[in-house]
């Protein structure tokens, strides 16, 4: 099936800006492949931003330009260092569950290559745990990376992601609205999954998760839209500020 860009106006709400790609570089992709761009950075220990003043030079920083403006938290309790109505300023937050913390401190890392699974189980049970606090806790409006399992277990997708645990995950987006990323990096989550979370009453956005020139080429999230049919109406976007 060929897959053609969808009649709606589309977004990627997910784009880093790198060495490789300038937000001048980002805004002219976007503009090609007519996608609006929407750019995050990590606040927290280890990045960039840290404090309000380093949120307040971000945010002013893009401003001049035609795209969003969002930040990706990693660790739990990021929000503690900014302010409410700094943080109002963001068109959005995007957050992951792959930084699971280590019951004896520290974090594991899930996306990376050689993360170990021993048990299955154990580790579902960890991850469940995980992403009811990153849905719960702070301010979040897109759940990224949706479903993504590590690389030694990712072919058991279908057994592990149980009915029950995603009705969990959807149940809990809905009751925040919180919209699910369709994630063109790792092909989360799946087509039954998105049909569900359209039933389910939920909102979606495309995420291309990219630092260089794949900002904006979207193919895993046009192929869903029009398998799922979605339309318009399913799609997340900000509130007009
Ligand atoms: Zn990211």
């Amino acid at each position: 099936m060929p897959v053609e860009k969808p009649g709606f106006p589309v977004a990627d709400y997910h784009v880093h800006l790198s060495p490789e790609l300038s937000i001048e570089q980002a805004v002219s992709l976007g503009k090609e492949r007519q996608v609006q761009i929407g750019i995050v950075e990590h606040p927290g220990p280890g990045y960039k931003i840290q404090t309000d003043a380093d949120l307040r030079q971000y945010i002013d920083g893009l401003r001049h330009y035609p795209v969003r403006i969002g930040l990706q938290p990693v660790y739990v309790g990021w929000s503690g260092s900014f302010s409410k109505s700094l943080l109002d300023e963001l068109d959005y937050i995007l957050m992951d569950a792959l930084t699971l913390p280590r019951p004896g401190g520290g974090w594991l890392a899930i996306w990376q290559i050689d993360t170990m699974v021993d048990d299955e189980e154990e580790f579902m049970a960890r991850y469940m745990k995980f992403i009811e606090q990153v849905l719960t806790t702070e301010p979040i409006d897109i759940f990224a990376w949706p479903t993504f399992l590590p690389v030694p277990i990712a072919r058991e997708y279908k057994a592990l992601w149980t009915r029950q645990r995603i009705d969990r995950i959807l149940e809990l987006a809905r009751a925040r609205k919180i919209a699910i990323e369709i994630n063109e990096v790792a092909h989360v989550p799946d087509e039954d999954f998105i049909v569900a979370a359209k039933r389910a009453g939920l909102k979606f956005t495309f995420g291309t998760d990219s630092r260089n020139h794949n900002a904006a080429h979207l193919y895993y999230g046009y192929q869903m839209a029009q398998k799922c049919g979605l339309t318009e109406a399913d799609m997340w976007a900000p509130k007009k500020k």
